[in-house]
């Protein structure tokens, strides 16, 4: 067990730091998964999901596995061989979630970003819409590889507009980004319980509103993923949303429980302060990035995440020895994904519990690890870009 005074900070975009309440609900005796209390907290769960996603019309899919699961049981089941597909694509999640459409037999069009950094523009997606007639628009909402965020809203209304449902990937934005499904007329958002949704990994969540089950209802062959069938899972969900027992798989039971805890904290806050405060200390991490000296894979801000950074590494900086160094300083940050700039970036998640000090420790440990790399800078100086934006003296003022 590390003790406190050694303890290091997770600031990396998933698995991220958990509440106590949330991590204690994993060493609950586990229940039955039809006993009468854990059907009551996996109903209420359910409940509350449509809350945090803001779909009061969507029927929630709960299932033991990673947010690429959730990718998969999205658009595996309302996709049949030979249908066409609009990816929009901002990074590595997209090209994977490609490759899932293509699994099931789709015929993948990308709308590619103009450049590493960048979101396609609405004209472009709207030009890409005409030449075809595509059953889904899958959509990135915060591509974790390059930190890029997508207009949600603008896209779903141009998927809408084409007869296309919307399928939007919010692993790294649920609960962290604002993203109002049925305000935007989304048709499904699916994320992952290790981001910003709070909980330890292992649950994948898939939100379908009314167009996508009539979809899937309509649709004439199987679906190709026997797991992720709907089929199978609806009358589950349905059981437990009237407080019934139901099996189809064990669900992950304590996992559950953990999720039913955070799902609590989460509407508590609210989801507008929520997203605010998402935002806030974001621009406040950003600022500092800045007044350091270190440039940004999203090129605008317009297009950056409020749920993760993904910095560059100065020119010079050997690029592992400086995480090396803010790890010593007791940060943790995760290193790039995207394969066209890998090594040279790196990444911090800022999702979740994340707060104030968090913001400040993690700034520090920057500074540290770069004067340890000697990189040449004005020590304390992202540390007063971040305190300027929390004390509201720039960007948004603090809600
Ligand atoms: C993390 C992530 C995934 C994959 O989730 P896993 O739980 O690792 O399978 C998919 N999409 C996005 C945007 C992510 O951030």
């Amino acid at each position: 067990m590390q003790t406190q005074k050694a303890r290091k900070l997770l600031m990396i975009p998933g698995p991220i730091e958990f509440e106590p309440a949330v991590l204690a609900a994993l060493a609950e005796p586990t229940p039955s998964h039809v006993a009468p209390d854990f059907i009551e907290v996996f109903g209420r769960a359910l409940d509350n999901l449509r809350t945090v996603f803001q779909a009061p019309d969507g029927q929630p899919f709960v299932m033991a596995g990673s947010g690429t699961l959730a990718m998969e049981a999205a658009v595996a089941n309302l996709l049949e061989p030979g249908d066409r597909v609009l990816q929009i694509n901002t990074g590595y999640f997209s090209d994977r979630m490609a490759a899932i459409c293509e699994r099931s037999g789709a015929l993948v069009t990308h709308v590619p970003a103009p450049a590493v950094g960048d979101a396609p523009g609405l004209a472009e997606v709207e030009r890409a819409l005409q030449q075809d007639r595509f059953t889904l628009m899958t959509i990135t909402h915060v591509d974790t590889s390059t930190g890029v965020l997508t207009d949600v809203a603008g896209l779903a209304k141009l998927a809408r507009a084409a007869g296309a449902l919307s399928v939007v990937d919010g692993v790294c934005s649920v609960a962290g980004e604002a993203l109002p499904m049925a305000d935007w007329d989304v048709d499904v958002a699916l994320t992952a319980s290790q981001k910003a949704l709070g909980a330890p990994p292992g649950l994948a969540l898939v939100m379908a509103r009314p167009r996508a089950l009539e979809a899937f209802r309509r649709r004439t062959r199987p679906v190709a993923s026997y797991y992720a069938d709907w089929s199978n899972w609806l009358p589950v969900m349905q059981a437990y949303q009237a407080r019934k027992p139901a099996y189809f798989g064990t669900p992950a039971v304590n996992l559950v429980l953990a999720l039913d805890v955070s799902l609590a904290q989460i509407i508590a806050e609210g989801m507008e302060a929520r997203v605010a405060r998402h935002a806030r200390l974001s621009e406040a991490i950003k600022a500092a990035l800045t007044a350091l000296g270190l440039s940004q894979v999203p090129l605008r801000p317009a297009v950056a995440a409020h749920t993760l950074s993904a910095p560059y590494f100065p020119d010079g900086v050997d690029g592992a020895a400086l995480l090396g160094k803010i790890n010593a300083a007791g940060v943790i940050l995760a290193g790039g994904l995207h394969p066209a700039l890998r090594t040279r970036y790196f990444r911090i998640g800022h999702m979740g519990a994340v707060n104030a000090a968090d913001v400040l420790a993690t700034v520090g440990a920057i500074e540290q690890g770069l004067h340890g790399v000697g990189y040449r800078f004005d020590a304390g100086s992202g540390l007063a870009a971040s305190q300027r934006v929390m004390q509201g003296e720039a960007g948004h003022p603090p809600s």
